[in-house]
């Protein structure tokens, strides 16, 4: 990978920053990671819908959908963003998850329909495969689409269902084929939130924000019309689902680079940056130079034809999942006693205590360690 700006690199930086420099941000809009709080949707759909307007939205999808930038471009775009402490987008299940399967697996109509209001931020997506007992081992899922007619009942909980308390539209895997074992019977479901039999109930997490939900789905009508994929495809659409996932959570180094950087500024001349904490800073910084340059190498190699599911992209999980929490505790040490009490240090409060659940969410950390044990180093199981 040339790691230096082409002059079209360049070019794209250059009107990016125009842009970014005359928009007008709307009140209240904050970095708020992957999914918004409910109190972030407004302005984030304000801001989504200005992306859009300006071809700045859906920019790793392929045109006409989206404006199939380059994955130098897309790194560009993220950095430009962190820098000015603005979200990349309303919602990562939609924009990086759902957007991207529907125009793989999703038919002409869906794709046609569905497509363009996630770009305009007019619907928002929500990922329903996680189930009490199904998270690691998602192929042991229970939730049921039992034949009725010309389609399907669905029962069963699904469970840390991130935005699911505004989604218009969910991304469901159930077992359509209970005959078949684990991952055979599955089949994927572009399901409508407002479908009668869907209760969303919010979870309160530890950082006092409502990310996430449970959700319970009792004789929820499903038809061919909502699949995605054919029947028995389920499992094949997850994984893509998964891989995307982790292959786009290199991406939060930038935003950790920034962070770091923010800290350091914060904690000049006041006589808490001794040199204890810049031997942590340093150590920390260096981890996340490295996740980002490896990020860079995945994004250029997948352009360049790789696969979304190379089982490599579990070390940008693994790393960036555990480098948030390192940046988290690095600034709780450094603020000592004010952290917890100061209203001035809510956002570093808030971003360490939700760092807990980063090893958590998309695969946990033992999981990665498997993958990259078995499927890369080529050790037994
Ligand atoms: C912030 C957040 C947001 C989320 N958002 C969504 C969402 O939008 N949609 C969705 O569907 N899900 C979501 N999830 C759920 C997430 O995908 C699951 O929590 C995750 O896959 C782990 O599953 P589990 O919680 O059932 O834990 P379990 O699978 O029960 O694991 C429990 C413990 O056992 C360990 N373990 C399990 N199996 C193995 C093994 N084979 N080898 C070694 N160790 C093992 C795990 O590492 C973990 O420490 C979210 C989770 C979080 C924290």
């Amino acid at each position: 990978m040339d790691l230096r700006l082409t002059a079209d690199e360049a070019r794209f930086r250059d009107e990016l920053c125009t842009w970014l420099d005359r928009a007008e941000v709307p009140d209240g809009l904050r970095d708020f990671g992957s999914t918004p709080t409910a109190d972030d949707v407004e302005p984030a759909r304000l801001w989504q819908r200005q992306l859009a307007d300006a071809g700045w939205a859906a920019l790793s999808w392929p045109a006409p959908h989206g404006r199939g930038a380059s994955p130098a471009e897309q790194a560009i775009f993220a950095e430009e963003m962190a820098r000015r402490n603005l979200p990349r987008q309303l919602s990562f299940v939609t924009i990086e998850l759902a957007g991207p399967i529907l125009l793989r697996h999703g038919r002409p109509e869906q794709v046609d329909t569905m497509v363009a209001p996630m770009v305009r931020g007019e619907t928002i997506w929500c990922q329903l495969f996680s189930e009490p007992s199904a998270g690691s081992d998602l192929a042991s899922l229970r939730t049921v689409a039992a034949p009725d007619g010309d389609g399907w009942l669905v029962n069963g909980q699904k469970i840390w269902t991130s935005g699911a308390h505004y989604a218009d539209c969910g991304l469901l895997l159930a077992r359509t084929d209970p005959s078949l074992q684990r991952h055979r019977g599955l089949s994927c479901f572009a399901l409508p939130m407002d479908r009668p039999g869907i209760e969303v109930r919010p979870i309160r997490q530890l950082d006092g924000e409502d990310k996430f939900n449970e959700v319970y789905l009792t004789d929820v009508r499903v038809t061919s019309e909502d699949l995605l994929g054919a029947t028995g495809d389920g499992w094949k659409v997850g994984l893509s689902v998964l891989g995307s996932e982790r292959r786009m959570l290199g991406s939060v180094a930038i935003g950790l680079k920034n962070e770091l950087w923010r800290l350091r500024e914060q904690l000049e001349g006041s006589g808490r940056d001794d040199a204890l904490f810049r031997d942590r800073w340093v150590a920390v910084y260096t981890r996340v130079e490295l996740l980002r340059w490896t990020w860079f190498r995945f994004l250029s190699e997948a352009g360049a034809g790789g696969s979304d599911i190379d089982s490599r992209t579990s070390v940008l999980k693994l790393v960036s999942s555990e480098l948030q929490q390192e940046v988290g505790r690095l600034a709780r040490d450094a603020h000592r006693g004010a952290w917890a009490l100061d209203p001035q240090h809510q956002g570093w409060r808030q971003s360490f205590l939700g760092s807990h659940g980063a090893t958590i969410a998309g695969g946990t950390s033992e999981i990665q360690r498997n993958i990259l044990g078995e499927r890369v180093l080529g050790l037994p199981r």
